[in-house]
């Protein structure tokens, strides 16, 4: 997908991009162009979802539903859509002219000449590591009892999370754990503004993903940040090396294992305790 990206990047790109630059000045491309992409990218998701889920079409995708009996409601979407609309607005918006101060002071993210193959890999790396430490520590700190009950709480309302939700959190938690991950990489790497852009889709629709309680071929397992959903203090970050490091990884199969381990054990303690005991119903008497 990247390859084809990329390609038509470099086929067509060049040009369009110089029409870009020749129409609008640095301060309305960054700014503006991130927010309308991350829109168009949530609401194109978002809008497929809705579907899924309000009109069970196609029906076929329901025995992909990870979490069958929690059926997905109006209700669910109309509490969510206030709060996601106020998180774009109020906080993503804000912070797309922050992130633009910011690119400006690292070099110019608007160069004519476009990133290549080789840019874009070595900084998807750098990415991904960055993504992978802001979001688990981010995360972890807002499981805080202090901060839980005041920040993260609201995040957890779905414990059968839907696309939209994605994003159903509080501002202060928008901003520290989803923007700064996602903005921090390339502000750090000094990277393109259209490297940037192609981040945040892969991002933000990865995110998507990760809530919409479906476990769609092709897409990326959903499976651990759902659980986290569900248990609250699993798989902390995106991609499970931390998780993995800080025995925090989870999942529903080694939970049910877990279960079954200790039903054995204390089925078999019962049973040595039954052995060591001396049945009452037998008459005590000593043989001479
Ligand atoms: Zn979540
Ligand atoms: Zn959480």
């Amino acid at each position: 997908m990247t390859s084809v990206f990329f390609g038509f990047l470099h086929l067509y790109g060049p040009q369009f991009w110089s029409s870009i630059l020749a129409s609008y000045p640095k301060s309305v491309i960054i700014p503006w162009g991130t927010f309308i992409i991350s829109q168009v990218g949530f609401w194109f998701w978002v809008s497929l979802l809705a579907v899924l889920d309000l009109c069970q079409f196609p029906k076929s995708f329901w025995r992909y539903k990870i979490q069958p009996l929690k059926v997905p409601t109006w209700e669910w979407y109309r509490k969510a859509l206030w709060v996601v609309l106020q998180n774009q607005f109020l906080v993503a918006l804000p912070s797309s002219f922050l992130l633009w101060k910011l690119m400006d002071l690292r070099g110019n993210p608007v160069g004519m000449e476009l990133p290549t193959v080789w840019d874009l890999s070595k900084e998807l790396i750098g990415f991904l590591v960055v993504e992978e430490l802001g979001f688990y520590y981010g995360h972890r700190l807002f499981h805080h009892p202090k901060l839980y009950k005041r920040i993260h709480k609201k995040h957890h309302l779905y414990t059968a999370p839907i696309g939209i939700a994605a994003i159903y959190c509080h501002p202060i938690e928008h901003f520290v754990c989803n923007l700064c991950p996602l903005a921090l990489g390339p502000v750090l790497m000094k990277s393109h503004i259209l490297t940037l852009w192609l981040w945040i889709t892969v991002g933000q629709t990865n995110a998507i993903n990760s809530h919409c309680g479906f476990h769609l071929p092709l897409f990326p397992s959903p499976l651990a940040h759902d659980y986290h959903h569900e248990v609250f203090n699993k798989n902390f970050g995106p991609l499970g090396v931390l998780d993995w490091l800080h025995d925090t990884a989870g999942s529903r199969e080694m939970a049910a294992e877990k279960k079954q381990r200790e039903l054995a054990a204390t089925t078999q303690a019962q049973t040595n305790v039954q052995a060591v005991v001396p049945d009452s119903s037998k008459p005590n008497v000593k043989e001479v």
